[in-house]
């Protein structure tokens, strides 16, 4: 896409002469789209749950005022919605946190074996309700130079899907190995697998998951408060942290994500 300036000019011996100017806007066009796309999700996004609540409201108000069973209920739903919004908004502020950081990569040491450990530990109880047994498979100390809160974050978004979108009952898999050159990464690295045995994803949409706001069933992402922004995020950190991210699945198997980091 090209912006065309047309300016008439006097050329040598006063000749009449036209000068034109081709910029390429592609790049610019392409970036103000983005912008208003995530704009338009976001707003979609926050105006769900919002709509939802102030229908609760409403019934609250009118017809459930006096039914004390019906007012539990909408509350319990309404806390559900304003739930929803809160992880939303703090995950747009992670992201834009990450943005505005600088490329550089985080250099303290942080023992990833750890940081898979204290991720289980948390989501334990969660995932039992669930159905879902966690496995750590992390003997060895594995050090990367890291941000250790950021990397708990990349984790804690990949489990979580795992117990959501895996089979439930089911068990999910955290596997830690050594690998001695990684080819992408051209040194030694620690390899994370996190794997669940769910209904897989088709290979359409695996590059497109780390989009933000891309899902491949909205409306089984949201059942299970998901933002569509948590592989975004993943895939911010990874990249900051130097490492690599790849999604295997198989449809009716399950889905392994790996995340590869440099060792230090
Ligand atoms: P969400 O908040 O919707 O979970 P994510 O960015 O974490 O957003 O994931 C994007 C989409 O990728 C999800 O909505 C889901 O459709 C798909 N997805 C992620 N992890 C898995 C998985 N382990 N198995 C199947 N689908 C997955």
């Amino acid at each position: 896409l090209f912006d065309v300036r047309v300016s008439p000019v006097r050329g040598a011996g006063g000749k009449r002469q036209v000068l034109l100017v081709f910029r390429d806007v592609s790049e610019v066009q392409a970036s103000e789209s983005m912008r208003r796309d995530f704009v338009a999700n976001v707003s979609h996004e926050l105006k769900t749950p919002l709509t939802a609540v102030s229908g609760f409201i409403e019934t609250l108000e009118g017809p459930a005022r006096n039914d004390a069973p019906a007012r539990d209920r909408f509350l319990s739903m309404m806390g559900q919605e304003v739930r929803r919004m809160d992880r939303l908004v703090s995950d747009l502020l992670s992201l834009s946190r990450l943005e505005g950081q600088s490329r550089r990569r985080p250099t303290t040491q942080v023992d990833l074996a750890r940081v898979l450990r204290d991720v289980a530990a948390t989501l334990t109880l969660g995932a039992e309700t669930e159905g879902v047994t966690i496995n750590v498979d992390a003997e060895a100390e594995a050090t990367v130079p890291g941000d250790r809160d950021q990397l708990t974050q990349v984790f804690a978004n990949l489990l979580e899907n795992a117990i959501k979108y895996g089979a439930q009952p089911g068990t999910v898999t955290l596997h830690l190995s050594p690998v001695e050159r990684d080819p992408v990464i051209k040194g030694p690295a620690w390899r994370v697998g996190v794997s669940d045995e769910g209904a897989g994803i088709a290979p359409e949409h695996i590059p497109r998951l780390t989009e933000r706001f891309y899902r491949v069933d909205t409306g089984r992402s949201r059942e299970q408060g998901g933002t569509g922004l948590g592989l975004a995020i993943v895939k911010h950190i990874v990249n900051r942290h130097r490492g690599r991210l790849k999604i295997d699945s198989e449809v009716g198997r399950g889905t392994e994500v790996v995340v590869t980091l440099p060792a230090a």
